[in-house]
């Protein structure tokens, strides 16, 4: 029965990618991508990710940082091209230098962030989370992990344990799907949010090279750990990544072509 129950996911997953499968082009990325997470469904993880993480992370009672980050984050938002999610922009109280998208548009970042940027630096910040959310990595990298996990499930359906609770399962994927937020992104990823951060900030009235100097700022302010504390933690390839900003902003600007 189980081994039954595992191959008939199996083949769901296989015809849902048949299906929906029809690739769908991404104008954040520029590519045909496979989605089969829609809009509505990570929205809906969203949330119950966003519960997880405001029990341990208060936001913050800073009326002028959360004016701030409303009115930055709302002219990013209308500069992105993923606009079948409402963005939503707050401020954690939280020392360490960071800031995370969620799911379904969901953006925070760490007064202690917010504390060392002006406010075209952290239209940077912000865009970059929003090209996250637009070039769905979140979603991707969800699907990989489900597609994975499932893979995993197959591989030892029918030794010993029969299938877990589906609250239990539940409870797994929202930290699952936590810990997939928190871990942070490949370089490919943290590469392309970047431009496509940059495209947004200057698409909503913003100075694109503020890009540089809010990672210069963020590596000095972490000082010798940056590799191992705050932003560069979940966002790595500080280096790389100022060299590659400085090669691209001019070409999305149009200084250059
Ligand atoms: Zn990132």
């Amino acid at each position: 029965m189980l081994r039954f129950f595992f191959k008939s996911s199996f083949i769901l997953l296989i015809a849902l990618f048949l299906s929906g499968c029809a690739t769908t082009f991404n104008p954040a990325t520029g590519r045909n991508e496979l989605i089969f997470i829609n809009s509505p469904t990570e929205v809906a993880m969203g949330h119950n990710v966003r519960e997880e993480l405001l029990k341990n992370h208060p936001l913050s009672k800073d009326a002028r940082l959360n004016a701030k980050v409303e009115a930055v984050g709302r002219r990013l938002a209308s500069a992105s091209d993923r606009q079948d999610v409402q963005y939503k922009f707050y401020c954690l109280e939280e020392k360490e230098l960071n800031a995370m998208a969620l799911p379904g548009g969901f953006i925070y970042v760490n007064s202690g962030l917010m504390r060392i940027l002006n406010d075209d630096e952290l239209a940077y910040v912000l865009g970059h989370e929003v090209g996250h959310v637009a070039a769905r990595h979140i979603a991707k990298k969800i699907q990989a992990n489900m597609a994975y996990q499932l893979i995993l499930g197959v591989a030892f359906a029918g030794m010993g344990d029969s299938a877990g609770s589906s609250a239990q399962n539940v409870a797994q994927g929202v930290d699952t799907v936590y810990n997939l937020v928190s871990l942070g992104y490949s370089r490919q990823d943290e590469y392309e949010a970047d431009r496509i951060g940059v495209k947004y900030s200057f698409r909503a009235g913003y100075n694109p090279y503020a890009a540089l100097s809010a990672l210069e700022k963020i590596k000095k302010a972490e000082g010798p750990d940056w590799k191992i504390l705050g932003y560069f933690r979940s966002h790595p390839f500080a280096d790389e990544r100022i060299e590659a900003l400085e090669r691209a902003i001019p070409k999305i600007t149009g200084a250059e072509p």
